[in-house]
This record gives structure tokens, C-alpha cells and sequence, in this order.
């Protein structure tokens, strides 16, 4: 789109790149290890160790991904990112948990003829204290995270119990490291445990401290908040000075409403609005739970901050001869922003949106797209899954049958494919897309969800 800024070179590492960087550091351990020269001990042993270096490098960069840094999700998004360390977080406490077991030379140094310690592990009180801990504490993170949805606490609550939780790990592991592994005690690995400790505990830092921080700088206040559709309502913010945050139609923001950044309340929501309106951004929310449930209420002149732009759901880099926009309820919100910058480019290209809800209540923006539909080359499917009687549109799923019947068009290859919605909408309209011949290069995606 012409309208969207360039995004800096820092937030456009390519991901092989990052790939590279990551595999690098993890087998970091590994290498410095080696360097050390010492002749090794049994197989069991050496793994053992191996894998603990290695899972503890991964456990660390752990907190670069979750941290919501631009530079390291800004190509691959959100979604993915989050994706991959949730499993690297299940592949490495798989190492971790199996790392005190795979030891077949003793704990204790009960070998007169080995005054070196060769052939024990030797440990002392402490280290093992800490690494039990780490250990525990581990086991527990993974299974709370894992549970997340059952628990009984506030998302809040488990993302600080997460990140502290983590904080607790990362420190217990490297004294465990330092002070009972092989190979950790040496300066070099040494060091290389207290920098990635440092920089696992400074992401924290800035996610908690520093983005607040400069949030408050720039202040918003909410100018209207409008009900769009059952249970939906839009909400508009502007900035108390300057312009708002540069943004590209179809990414997000965490946004934190009514309280101070350091709060930890922010929620992730979608632009909805274009970068077109600036200064003034509008979101499209809906309820389902504590915080979202209050939105209707909320004062005009609330304040408002604003950690963003996230997510790369947009057209940016991306050629298409068409496009085929799919949303699911209020997965609507960033595909209304990159439909109102089309429109307020003039874009010439086919489009078609079908968009899929339960009720024909929870319709959102319905006459903004009819009268889109009559200004951009855009054909407008809405799709029911309980219509009422006099319903004459598409009924259903979005699904196989009804996307089948939907995007019958030429060169679909050739086509962009924009995805919103919840994850298992998602998942099952790539599915569906991929049968229908669509390569996954073509299609672009968002889960509303994030864990
Ligand atoms: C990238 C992205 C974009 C989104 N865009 C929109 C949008 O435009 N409009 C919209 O209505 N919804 C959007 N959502 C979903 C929205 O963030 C959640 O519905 C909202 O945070 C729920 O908060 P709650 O406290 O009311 O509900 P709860 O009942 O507390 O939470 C419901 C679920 O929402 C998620 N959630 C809750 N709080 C947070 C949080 N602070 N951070 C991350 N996830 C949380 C959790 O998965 C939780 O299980 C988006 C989500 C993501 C990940």
C-alpha cells in the first residue's frame, strides 16, 4: 500500500537470519565446551550435560522471544513467534527434566584413586539446591502455561507469575551451572551464562519498565466509544498531543485503557481504523471476559496508552493480482483497516471478503461494506452459521464447501489471501486453502490469540 510507512531495517531481519542467530547461540555451550579440551567421560554423561548447555542457551533466548521485540517478530509475526517458543519451550523442558537422569557416574566423590573428581559428579549442597529448584520450577512454569485456560486467575496474573517464575529459572540454573557443570565453571562459559542471564533479565526489564515508560510520554484519551454490532463496540482514541503512532492497516497494538502502562493490564486489539485517520485510531472490541466486558462503560477522556505497531497482517512487501480477505467475528477489526486504506488509495485491484459470524446481529460495519463494496472492485460475502429464516446468503462454516463454492476464481495462486479470526478458525481455513491449491506463501495470517 502506498500509504504505509517503511518499516525500519532492524524490524525486516530476514528469517533465515534469525534462524541462523538462534541455532548459533543455542550450540554456543556446546562449542565453548569443547574448546576447553577436557577429555571427556562416558556417553551418558556427555549428553546429559550437552543437553542441559544446550535446553538452558534455549530457555534464555526464551525471553528475547516472548519479549515482543520488533526485530526479532516483525517478519515472521507475532503468531509465530509466540508458535515457536511454546515449542521450544516443550522440547527443551523435555531436555531439562530427563538431565539429572541420564547421569551414570555418581553424585557423591567416593573414589580414592581419583583425587580429580573424574569420575563423580561431586556436586555441593548449593548447586544442588539451586538446580532442584530450577528443576521444580520448570516443571511447574510449563504445566501452568500449558493449563493457562483452566486455571482460575486472571491472564494478568499468570503473565506476571510467568515472567517471574522465568526470572526465578534463569538465575537458579546458571548458579547451578556455574558451580556444578563440567564445563559452565570455566571463565569463558562463565561468562557466557552471566550475559545471557543479563540480557534475559534486561527484556524483562524493558517489557515491565522501560516500554511503560516511554508510553507515558505520549498520552491518549478516549474520544468515542460507539456500539457496532452485539456485543462489539468501537472505540476511538486520540493522542493529547502530536500525531499517533505509524502504523500499517492491519496491525496491533497492546493497549492499555484507564489505568498507568506499569499496570501490566494492556490487552492486545487490532487497529481498525486506517492509517489514513490518524491521529485518531479506532479499535473494534468484543466482549468476552473481565476487561472486555467493561468497554461500553468507559468515560470519554479515559486515558490511554498505546505499546505498538505489532504483528506483520499486512499487504507491505506482499504482490498480489487480487485479494481475498477471510474474517471470522471480530477478526473483521484489521481487515476493516487494510479495506479503508484500499479505499483511500483508490486501489483498482479485485478483492473479495468473506466474512463469517454466527448471527446476523454480530455483523459488524455491515453498511461501511456495502458502500466499500460499491467503491473499491470488492465483492462482499457474509456468511451465517445460525441465519435467521429469510437469510439468502451463504450459510455455515467457513469451511471447504463454503469457501470452495466462494473463491471459484482464476489464477487463486496468484491471489493474497488475508486470514483473521480465533486460532481454530484459522487453522482450518489454511487447511481448507491449502486443498484448494492455494500456496501458503500467498496466504497471511493472524491468530487472536497469544500465549
Ligand atoms: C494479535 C491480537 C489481536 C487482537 N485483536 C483483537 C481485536 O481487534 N478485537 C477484539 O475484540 N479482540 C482482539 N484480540 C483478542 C483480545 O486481546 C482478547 O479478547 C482480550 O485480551 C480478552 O481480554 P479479557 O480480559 O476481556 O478476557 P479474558 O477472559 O481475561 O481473556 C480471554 C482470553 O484472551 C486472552 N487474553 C486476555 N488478556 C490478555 C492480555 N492481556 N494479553 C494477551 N492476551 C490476553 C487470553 O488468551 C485469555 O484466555 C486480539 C488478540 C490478539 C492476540
Amino acid at each position: 500500500m502506498r500509504g504505509d510507512r517503511k518499516e525500519p531495517i532492524l524490524y525486516r531481519i530476514h528469517p533465515l537470519w534469525l534462524l541462523t542467530g538462534y541455532i548459533s547461540v543455542a550450540l554456543a555451550p556446546l562449542a565453548l565446551a569443547y574448546a576447553q579440551g577436557i577429555e571427556p567421560r562416558g556417553f551418558r554423561d556427555e549428553l546429559s550435560s550437552a543437553l542441559a548447555m544446550v535446553a538452558f542457551a534455549m530457555l534464555l533466548m526464551e525471553f528475547v522471544l516472548s519479549g515482543r521485540f520488533r526485530a526479532v517478530s516483525g517478519r515472521v509475526g507475532i503468531d509465530l513467534t509466540m508458535r515457536f517458543h511454546q515449542l521450544i519451550a516443550r522440547s527443551l523442558v523435555v531436555f531439562i527434566l530427563i538431565h539429572p537422569f541420564l547421569y551414570a557416574t555418581p553424585l557423591k566423590h567416593t573414589l580414592p584413586w581419583d583425587p580429580s573428581g573424574q569420575y563423580a559428579l561431586g556436586l555441593d549442597a548449593a548447586s544442588v539446591a539451586t538446580g532442584v529448584v530450577a528443576w521444580i520450577l520448570l516443571a511447574i512454569l510449563i504445566l501452568l502455561a500449558i493449563g493457562r485456560d483452566k486455571l482460575p486467575y486472571r491472564y494478568e496474573t499468570w503473565r506476571l507469575s510467568h515472567g517471574l517464575g522465568a526470572a526465578a529459572i534463569a538465575i537458579a540454573g546458571a548458579h547451578h551451572a556455574i558451580e556444578a557443570g563440567r564445563y559452565s565453571g570455566h571463565p569463558t562459559l562463565e561468562t557466557f551464562w552471566l550475559v545471557m542471564v543479563a540480557i534475559a533479565l534486561l527484556t524483562l526489564l524493558v517489557v515491565y519498565l522501560v516500554t511503560p515508560f516511554r508510553q507515558l510520554r505520549h498520552r491518549y484519551r478516549v474520544v468515542s466509544v460507539e456500539q457496532a454490532a452485539l456485543k462489539t463496540w468501537t472505540v476511538v482514541i486520540e493522542p493529547l498531543r502530536g500525531q499517533a503512532i505509524d502504523f500499517q492497516a492491519g496491525q496491533f497494538v497492546w493497549l492499555t485503557l484507564g489505568r498507568q502502562p506499569f499496570a501490566i493490564t494492556e490487552h492486545p486489539f487490532s487497529i481498525s481504523s486506517c492509517p489514513a485517520d490518524r491521529p485518531r485510531l479506532g479499535f473494534t472490541i468484543k466482549e468476552v471476559g473481565d476487561f472486555t466486558d467493561t468497554i461500553g462503560a468507559l468515560p470519554l477522556g479515559t486515558s490511554a496508552y498505546v505499546d505498538g505497531p505489532h504483528g506483520n497482517l499486512t499487504l507491505s512487501g506482499r504482490t498480489a493480482a487480487g485479494l481475498i480477505l477471510i474474517a471470522g467475528g471480530v477478526g473483521i477489526a484489521p481487515i476493516m483497516s487494510i479495506l479503508r486504506q484500499l479505499h483511500a488509495e483508490r486501489d483498482p485491484r479485485p478483492m473479495k471478503l468473506v466474512y463469517g459470524n454466527r448471527l446476523a446481529e454480530q455483523i459488524l460495519y455491515r453498511a461501511e461494506l456495502d458502500d466499500l463494496a460499491k467503491r473499491l472492485r470488492l465483492d462482499v460475502h457474509l456468511v451465517l452459521s445460525e441465519p435467521p429464516n429469510l437469510w439468502d446468503g451463504p450459510r455455515g462454516q467457513l469451511d471447504g464447501p463454503v469457501l470452495a463454492q466462494l473463491l471459484d476464481i482464476e489464477n487463486a495462486a496468484d491471489w493474497l489471501y488475508v486470514v483473521c479470526g480465533p486460532a481454530a478458525m484459522i487453522d482450518s481455513v489454511e487447511e481448507t486453502l491449502e486443498k484448494l491449491g492455494v500456496p501458503m506463501r500467498q496466504i497471511v495470517s493472524e491468530k487472536f490469540s497469544y500465549d
